[in-house]
């Protein structure tokens, strides 16, 4: 064999190992590849599960809102697109039967028989709707949970939970995250009941829907809606009158309304009473440029505490 032909030979014998060496490197990346795409699929139907999801989960999970930012969350109905995401998803949060009554009608349809659905509800006493309200008889239970922060803790520990069971080697992951989380909660809690403990008025008057029933039970403080659940009636004159004039009786300096729809009933009001107007957030959806923003649920329950702290005129 001659100089150049063993040159030749040895280059051909270089090129192989490479060739060797390159195959193997992406076996070892191969598996790291397929791992990302198995990245967990959770899906919510409400804001505050969809933001205790994406907090828990990190990076180790996707997570998408069924609802679209701005939009009514009471009589939210889902497309046929919807049902294909939630059919692809490993984790699927919802309320319960009365607040998201299409949810059992989706489960008994999809054929992915592997996913791990959380009813919110399950194991939290539900408050019902103790003012008179029209809708009182399609909607008699309050669906706004999350926001007796007590609950919102059992919520987290469920899709912790959940989470745990789709990808069990991320486990410490998740319970450190959902430890960080359960703690942020704590405070809040802490710092509401502390806030909330010597106001002057003890009573949320509110010109939206009924939605501050776990909030009001958890804190003793009485609370009243002009709306009912549903939020899609208008409130009657008598109730209207009677609020105008509780306000002015018992010299209630604030009524609270709602950011996402339009506040004409508490600028009636306002006329009325010469009451101020402050908004109080249910957080069961944002605006899309609070979304776009990121905005939390942790940080829309703190302004919730800095206007309720004003509105009651907390010490
Ligand atoms: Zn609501």
């Amino acid at each position: 064999m001659s100089q150049m032909s063993k040159i030749k030979e040895m280059k051909k014998t270089l090129l192989i190992a490479i060739v060797i060496i390159i195959f193997f490197i992406s076996l070892i990346l191969f598996p790291k590849k397929q791992e990302e795409a198995e990245e967990i699929k959770v899906i919510a139907t409400l804001f505050p599960y969809y933001d205790m999801a994406k907090e828990i989960g990190g990076e180790k999970i996707s997570v998408s809102l069924l609802l679209p930012p701005g939009a009514e969350v009471h009589s939210f109905e889902p497309k046929t697109s919807d049902f294909i995401k939630i059919n692809n998803a490993d984790i699927f949060i919802y309320t319960g039967d009365f607040m998201e009554p299409w949810a059992k009608r989706i489960m008994e349809s999809i054929s992915n028989k592997e996913i791990i659905v959380i009813r919110a509800s399950d194991g939290i006493k539900l408050l019902e709707d103790e003012d008179e309200h029209e809708d009182k008889d399609d909607n008699k239970y309050d669906p706004h949970i999350w926001l007796d922060i007590e609950n919102s803790k059992k919520i987290a520990d469920e899709i912790t939970k959940a989470l745990i069971a789709v990808s069990p080697k991320n486990e410490m992951f998740f319970i450190e995250r959902s430890n960080n989380y359960i703690n942020k909660l704590q405070k809040l809690d802490n710092d509401f009941a502390k806030s909330l403990e010597k106001c002057k008025n003890g009573e949320i008057i509110y010109s939206g829907h009924y939605a501050f029933a776990y909030l009001a039970e958890k804190y003793n403080l009485k609370h009243s809606a002009i709306l009912g659940i549903s939020h899609d009636t208008e409130p009657t004159i008598s109730s209207l009158l009677s609020v105008i004039e509780k306000i002015k009786n018992e010299g209630i300096s604030h009524i609270f309304y709602e950011e996402l729809s339009d506040p004409k009933i508490a600028k009636i009001i306002k006329e009325e009473t010469k009451a101020e107007m402050l908004p109080l957030n249910p957080a069961e959806n944002l605006s899309k440029e609070d979304f776009e923003k990121g905005v939390s649920f942790i940080k829309i329950m703190e302004e919730n505490l800095e206007n309720l702290k004003n509105g009651l005129r907390c010490k």
